[in-house]
This record gives C-alpha cells, structure tokens and sequence, in this order.
C-alpha cells in the first residue's frame, strides 16, 4: 500500500469513528441506514470480492444483511472490519469473509432446505435465509439462541428457525438437508449430520484436533451415499461442545 492509500485509508476510518462518536450510539441513534450500506458495500468490494469470492447472490447476500444488528452495542463500529468479533458467553461471529466463503461451498439455491450448527448471533443464519428456503439452526447456549431468535424475528427473517440443543445430533425431523454448515470446530464428521444429508448434499465443517489445528472441510454425499470430503483452507473455529463439554472428552 503507498502513501496516499494508507492516508486515505486512515482518512476514511477517522471519518467513520468521527461519525460514530458524533451520532452517541445509543440504540435510538445510531447512525443513518446509508453508513452502514457503505461500510458493507466497502466489505462486499474489498474482503470478498477482491479475495476470490465470486458468487455474485452470495456477494448480493452479504450486501444485504444488516452485519451491525449482529454485535453488540460496543463493537458495532467494527462490524463491518475483516475480522471475528466478541457476541457473549466466550464466543464470536465469524469474520465476513468466512461467512462469504462457507456459504459459497455449498452452493446455496432457491428453495433448498439447510441446517446450521451453531447458530452464535444468528448471523450465519441470515445470509443463508438471503438465499435458500428454510434454514433450521440449532445453538447449545440457550441465552445465545434466545437473542438470536428475537433479532431474527425483529430483522423479519421469517424463513430461520432456531433451537436451542445439540447441534451434533443435528435436527432428525426437519431433515433431510439439502446442506449442513457447522460453524463450530469439530473433532470429527459427526455422523448424524452426515446421515441427514440428501443424496447430492454438501457439509462444510471446520475439523481439527485443536483451535490451533483446524481445515475448513466439504464433504459431498455422492448419489450412492459414499462421502467425498475436500480441505479448503486453515480456520480457526470455537470448539463444538457438547453439553458443556468439549466433543470427544
Ligand atoms: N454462526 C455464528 C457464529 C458461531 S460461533 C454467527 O454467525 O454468529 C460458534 C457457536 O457454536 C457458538 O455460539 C457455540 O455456543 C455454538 N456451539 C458449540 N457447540 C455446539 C453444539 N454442539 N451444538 C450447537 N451449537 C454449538
């Protein structure tokens, strides 16, 4: 980056802080609809776009959700930055560009039918709705899956439906699913989300022994039911648990 880039760069986040800190943000007054709508216009051009996320609905989706809604008060001034956030309860919302890329691996369609495991802020479940039919989301917290629900129906996202359980043993009497997205680290493919996939269906999943040790995974269900599973990229996901428990131990 040259000089005059980085000046303007840094002109540019003065200006919003300028913005936010003028506006107070109290709940009554944050800031007008057209900030955020650039903020996320710059996210969707610079993080996605401009990394290699080509799927022009899932650009379109991310365009579209209100990510500020999704972090608490005191962090809303980075909601848009490339990076994870704070929500509660010791857990984050991905980074944009994590959503973008998961939600684009599974080669979202009209009218399909998805699962989420972990639903955090409800973020996740957003930009999924923005796309498919129905997404069913389960989060084992259940304060995390009770806000979320609540912002989900205050945003109008009729199409989300959220549980607070397990996620591990998935949703057996909503399934089968045309996708699954696990939005947790995870020891291992968990069996029951692989045998609520549809013949043709895609699982993307962060799998490793640690925090530290985490490939992005997709794993396809061929017609014949045998499972193909691709490494994408290193992440870097909070562990699935399981009841209060770290999955495994
Ligand atoms: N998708 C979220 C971010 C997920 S953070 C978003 O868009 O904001 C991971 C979430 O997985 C955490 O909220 C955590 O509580 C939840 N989680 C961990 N183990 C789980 C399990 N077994 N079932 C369901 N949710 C789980």
């Amino acid at each position: 980056m040259n000089h005059f880039s980085r000046l303007r760069r840094n002109l540019v986040v003065l200006a919003c802080s300028a913005a936010l800190a003028a506006c107070n943000c109290s709940p009554a007054q944050t800031p007008p609809g057209s900030f955020w709508e650039a903020a996320r216009k710059r996210m969707v051009e610079r993080q996605l776009a401009g990394r290699g996320i080509k799927d022009e609905r899932v650009l379109a989706a991310m365009g579209k959700v209100p990510r500020h809604e999704f972090v608490p008060q005191g962090s809303r001034a980075q909601a848009y930055a490339d990076r994870p956030l704070p929500i509660g309860q010791g857990q984050t919302i991905s980074q944009p560009y994590i959503v973008a890329f998961m939600t684009e691996a599974i080669n979202p369609r009209r009218g399909q039918r998805v699962l989420e495991v972990g639903t955090g802020s409800g973020y996740q479940a957003a930009v999924l709705a923005e796309l498919v039919g129905e997404v069913y989301t389960i989060e084992l917290l259940p304060e995390l899956a009770e806000a979320a629900n609540k912002r989900l129906e205050r945003l109008g996202y009729r199409n989300v439906h959220v549980k607070a359980g397990d996620g591990y043993l998935g949703w057996p009497d909503k399934g089968p699913f045309d996708a699954v997205v696990v939005t947790c680290g995870a020891k291992e493919i968990p069996r029951p989300l692989f045998e609520q996939l549809k013949p043709g269906g895609k699982m993307v999943i962060p799998v490793g022994d640690s925090r530290e040790d985490q490939t992005l995974r997709v794993v396809t269900k061929g017609s014949d039911g045998k499972r193909e599973v691709r490494e994408l990229l290193p992440v870097r996901f909070v562990p699935l648990r399981r009841s209060g428990k770290v999955e495994g131990k």
